[in-house]
């Protein structure tokens, strides 16, 4: 076990170069800035190089991945980055004197530090490391166990995942305080006036998503929070889908918490995000115990070990957290600005594209949104729409994403999720018109 905070050591195993500092994209804000010195366009048959999976061939047809808010596609840079890790420093972290494990917690560190300065957190142990959004979101979820009463009220919103809802529910179920949720509309926007009558002194947590998943909206997160500290409530907002399209700064948006996966963002799957500021992880119980978390055991009483460590019990994913911060340089290499100018004029194309389908609804027309296109064709069931995709080699998501709330709130079982990322092209678009017209004709 380790009871000192993280060092912000430069000497990470795989950080060949460092980072380049990218103008952070204006949040809730789809007004791509000028031109900067790091936003070069993005040369997509270069990039599309990295994936070795992106030249694979699905059903007999050329893969074409649209299912990117689901899971991201990984660059050879972060494959890399992981087996040499297993070639090379494999050992535990954090424990032993030899040299592999100092090797192995160098990385470790360094890529919490790549990840810090990613996210401009104010010190590296207020990024703690998770295996996840979901991991993040019940770490928080499961802290503030003794800080909450009935008459209590936690605020979360019509347009959350089932990962930002449950945490909650169980959360009340244990205290005996009330969810209260945001309404939306049927643009997929949330309702900001009922959100300020909502607001009230019984308000100790507002949890929001930053970007919904189900319908690419991006949220007033800014407005929301500074709202929110108004009345002294703490604010967890879910980055799980902003992240690959939005290089949030946490000291600039202050929110409490935020939360996101490395798989969302071409690093691996098993691993991901909470940063939270320092006197809320401080106030938060932690949720595991066992080894690394603690800093002194005996039979009649633990004590904690300092931030971040209180809340990475047990073994870390260390080739996980490797990788991560190899999918950090991979996006700053690209660019932010670069990325979200190329994902800017996909939504834009594919939009004008898919609307000329006859009976093509999108699910998701706010004014700001991601590269997300829900849809649904006429009565066709998404699962059809799906499957013929499918045989045409197109990935998408189909269902009801996790989201049921929002389409219970549309009264439609499901859609059809085309989510794009940096790397797909002009003529990917194409290909998903063409085969949801053959679908269309195949099943009517
Ligand atoms: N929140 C949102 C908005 C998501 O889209 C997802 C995953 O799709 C999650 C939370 C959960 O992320 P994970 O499954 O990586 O824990």
């Amino acid at each position: 076990d380790r009871n000192d905070k993280p060092t912000t050591a430069e000497s990470g195993y795989y950080f060949l170069q460092s980072p380049t500092v990218e103008t952070a994209r204006p949040h809730s804000n789809l007004q791509i800035p000028a031109k900067t010195q790091n936003d070069q366009p993005i040369d997509i048959l270069k990039i599309r190089k990295d994936f070795p999976i992106l030249s694979q061939k699905v059903n007999g047809k050329q893969l074409v991945y649209l299912d990117n808010g689901a899971s991201s596609q990984k660059p050879q840079q972060v494959i890399d980055a992981i087996a040499n890790y297993y070639k090379e420093i494999n050992a535990n972290v954090h424990r032993g004197v030899h040299t592999l494990s100092q090797l192995a917690t160098d990385a470790f560190e360094a890529a919490r530090a790549k990840i810090q300065q990613h996210i401009n957190a104010k010190e590296s142990y207020e990024v703690i490391l998770t295996s996840g959004t979901t991991h993040s979101i019940n770490i928080v979820a499961n802290g503030f166990s003794n800080m909450l009463k009935v008459g209590d009220e936690i605020l979360i919103s019509a347009l959350e995942h089932h990962s930002n809802i449950v945490p909650w529910q169980m959360l009340c179920e244990r205290t005996g305080a009330t969810l209260k949720v945001i309404p939306m509309n049927l643009d997929g926007e949330l309702l900001m006036a009922e959100f300020d009558s909502l607001l009230n002194p019984n308000t100790k947590i507002v949890a929001v998503n930053h970007v919904s998943n189900a319908l690419g909206t991006i949220n007033p997160i800014r407005y929301i929070i500074a709202e929110a500290h108004k009345g002294g409530a703490a604010v967890l907002i879910d980055g799980a889908q902003s992240v690959a399209h939005i290089k949030p700064d946490m000291q600039e948006l202050d929110c409490d918490f935020y939360t996101f996966s490395a798989h969302k963002i071409c690093g691996p799957t098993g691993t991901g995000v909470l940063f939270g500021k320092e006197e809320w992880l401080n106030k938060l119980l932690p949720f595991q115990g066992g080894g690394e978390m603690i800093k002194e055991v005996t039979f009649e009483k633990t004590t904690y070990a300092d931030l971040p460590y209180k809340f990475e019990a047990g073994t870390p994913n260390i080739a996980g957290v490797v990788g991560f911060g190899a999918a950090i340089d991979y996006l700053n290499e690209v660019g932010m600005d670069a990325i979200a100018q190329q994902e800017e004029e996909i939504l834009k194309y594919a939009t004008a594209e898919l609307l000329k389908i006859p009976e093509l609804k999108i699910w998701g027309t706010a004014q700001e949104k991601v590269s997300v296109i829900s849809f649904n064709v006429g009565n066709l069931h998404p699962y059809d729409i799906g499957t013929i995709l499918d045989n045409s080699g197109i990935a998408v998501r189909t269902g009801h994403h996790c989201a049921q709330p929002i389409m219970n709130f549309c009264k439609i079982p499901g859609t059809v999720r085309a989510s794009f990322s940096f790397y797909n092209t002009i003529e990917e678009v194409d290909l998903l018109v063409k085969a949801i017209l053959k679908a269309q004709k195949m099943l009517s």
